[in-house]
C-alpha cells in the first residue's frame, strides 16, 4: 500500500505487560498495518541483557479516512469492554503527519447541512449555504466533525429541543462542535467538559474560529467535576452527551438526569441500536421518560424529560 498520501492517527495506552496482548489484539482488528507493543528495558549491570520494566507501551496506527470518526468509536467501544476485565486508562490519540498531511486531511472534509438550520463548515472553507448558520470546525484529533451519525443525531435535537435563552452542558465536548451549535442557536451559557484534554484544546480552539468567547465554559472532566460543584453551571434545562452507551449507563446510575431542571430536556446519543434498550431502562430507573428516539444507520439518539408525576415533581422541588 502507498502510504505516502495517507495520514495517520496513533492511538497508545500504557499497561501493565499481562494486558498488553490482549490490548494488541484488540488493536489489530482495526489497524491494518499492525500493533507495536514498546517496552522499556533496564539495563542491571553490564551483562545484562535487559530487563522489560512491567510497564508496556501499545499502541497502533489508525488510517484516516471517512471512516474513521466510526473506527475511533469502535476502538474506545472495545477498550471499554477490555476495561471491564482490567482498568484501562484512556487511550491518547496523536496525528502522525506525512508531507502531505494537509491536504489529505483536509480531502475528507466537505460542508454538510445538518437539521434545519446548520452548516458544518471546514475551517479552510467559506460556508457555501448564506441562510444556515454555519459552525466552523478545525477537525483536529478531537471527535466531532460533523460527519458522524451521533453527532448529526444530537445537532438535529439541540435544534428542536433547545429552550430560548437558557444554558446548555454538553459532557465529552470532543470538538466543541455540539456546544458551539448551541451557542448559535440561542443558548445564553454553555458548559462543555471532556476527559481528554486534547478535546478540551480543540473545544477552546473551535470556539475562537466561531468568535465566541466567555458564554463558553471549557473545562477537563466529566460528570464528577459538575456534581462537585466545580464549575459555574450546575443544572441547565438542556443537557447533552454523545458518549459511549457504557459511559452514558454508567452516569445515569451516577445521576447524570439531576443536571436537568424540572422541565429539562436530556439527549443521548452514541448509543448502537442493540443498546438502547438498556440506556432506557437506566434512564427510566432515574425517574426520566424518553420523548423521542432518533436513529441514522446504526446509531441511535434518546431525548428524555421529568415523568410528569405531580408527586415526583413537587419531591423534586423539594429536594433541589
Ligand atoms: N460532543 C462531540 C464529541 C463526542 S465524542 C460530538 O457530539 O461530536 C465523545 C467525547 O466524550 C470524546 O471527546 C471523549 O473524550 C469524551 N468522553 C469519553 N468518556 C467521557 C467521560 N466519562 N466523561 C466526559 N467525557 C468523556
Amino acid at each position: 500500500m502507498d502510504t505516502n498520501n495517507l495520514t495517520w492517527i496513533e492511538i497508545s495506552l500504557t499497561v501493565d505487560g499481562e494486558l498488553a496482548e490482549a490490548m494488541a489484539a484488540v488493536l489489530a482488528r482495526f489497524a491494518p498495518n499492525g500493533v507495536v507493543i514498546e517496552s522499556d528495558v533496564i539495563f542491571v549491570n553490564a551483562d545484562n541483557p535487559g530487563t522489560p520494566l512491567d510497564e508496556v507501551r501499545v499502541c497502533a496506527y489508525l488510517s484516516v479516512d471517512e471512516k474513521i470518526e466510526e473506527t475511533r468509536r469502535k476502538v474506545e467501544e472495545a477498550l471499554w469492554y477490555l476495561g471491564r476485565i482490567q482498568p484501562l486508562p484512556a487511550p491518547t490519540f496523536t496525528p502522525i503527519a506525512d508531507q502531505n498531511w494537509m491536504e489529505a486531511w483536509k480531502k475528507h472534509y466537505k460542508p454538510i447541512s445538518v437539521g434545519e438550520k446548520l452548516i458544518i463548515v471546514p475551517a479552510w472553507l467559506e460556508s457555501p449555504d448564506v441562510v444556515r448558520i454555519p459552525i466552523c470546525i478545525n477537525p483536529g484529533m478531537a471527535f466531532g466533525t460533523g460527519t458522524h451519525p451521533t453527532t448529526q443525531i444530537c445537532l438535529e435535537l439541540l435544534e428542536k429541543y433547545l429552550p430560548v435563552g437558557g444554558d446548555v452542558i454538553d459532557i465529552g465536548c470532543g470538538s466543541g462542535i455540539l456546544s458551539i451549535a448551541a451557542l448559535k442557536l440561542g443558548a445564553v451559557r454553555v458548559m462543555a467538559v471532556d476527559i481528554d484534554e486534547t478535546a478540551i484544546e480543540a473545544c477552546r480552539e473551535n470556539a475562537k474560529l466561531n468568535n465566541i468567547g466567555e458564554e463558553l465554559i471549557v473545562i477537563a472532566g466529566s460528570l464528577n467535576e459538575i456534581q462537585a460543584k466545580r464549575i459555574p453551571v450546575i443544572k441547565a434545562p438542556l443537557v447533552l452527551a454523545n458518549i459511549l452507551a457504557s459511559t452514558l449507563i454508567e452516569m445515569l446510575q451516577a445521576g447524570l438526569a439531576d443536571l436537568i431542571t424540572l422541565d429539562g430536556v436530556l439527549i443521548l446519543s452514541g448509543i448502537l441500536e442493540e443498546q438502547v434498550v438498556g440506556v432506557i431502562s437506566s434512564a427510566q430507573a432515574c425517574g426520566v421518560s424518553l420523548v423521542e428516539q432518533r436513529q441514522k444507520d446504526d446509531w441511535v439518539g434518546l431525548v428524555f424529560k421529568w415523568k410528569l408525576d405531580p408527586e415526583k415533581t413537587l419531591w423534586r422541588k423539594i429536594i433541589h
